[in-house]
């Protein structure tokens, strides 16, 4: 069965003004459904076929992991906002942050930091190691630390299609953004899954 863009459980004017409906229009649906689209004419014939999305990012190479993981990487990523979501980490996950990195605060410098000095498009994750601390990662392009074993907990696109018609080339400012409209509800509960 072919995949297909997954519904966002937001409207596309509901991230504004941190996100504008028209770089929703362009990332969500062009982009995201681009790789749709051509991960559905890559697989065919192939030994991914019939594979989950998620063993295309773990075992593919070349376009189709290319096309796969940013498929993976992009659904993670919009079904992290929410226009009303939780402001701040809650459980475990806030236990985790604060004894790793003193403070939310400290975090989000932190990752922030690493979101505005990776060189090039690709996309930076807090992840879930096996002995559950937690770790932030550049990935360069379609990256996924699915591959290296680490559970993703929440990523930053920084391509420049993620914020270039609302903030042109300034990182920084889609990063600020970007803080805005995440819900720790849903970051959260990866961490405890
Ligand atoms: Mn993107």
């Amino acid at each position: 069965m072919p995949f297909e863009l997954p519904k966002l459980p937001y409207a596309l004017d509901a991230l504004h003004p941190h996100i504008s409906k028209q770089t929703l229009e362009f990332h969500y649906g062009k982009h995201h459904q681009g790789y749709i689209n051509n991960l559905n004419k890559l697989i065919p014939g192939t030994k991914f076929e019939n594979a989950t999305l998620e063993q295309i990012v773990r075992e593919a190479d070349g376009g189709i992991f290319n096309n796969g993981a940013q498929v993976w990487n992009h659904t993670f990523y919009f079904l992290s906002f929410s226009p009303g979501g939780l402001h701040e980490p809650a459980g475990r996950l806030a236990e985790a942050i604060s004894k790793q990195y003193g403070s939310f605060d400290s975090f989000k410098e932190e990752f922030s930091k690493s979101a505005i000095t990776l060189f090039g498009s690709g996309w930076v994750w807090m992840v879930k190691k096996e002995d559950l601390t937690l770790d932030i990662v550049q990935e360069s392009n379609a990256g996924n630390p699915l591959r290296n074993g680490l559970l993703p907990l929440l990523t930053c696109d920084v391509w420049e299609h993620a914020y270039y018609l609302d903030y042109q080339n300034n990182r920084p400012d889609y990063l600020q953004a970007f803080w805005d409209i995440l819900d720790w509800k849903v970051i959260s509960g990866r961490y405890e899954g």
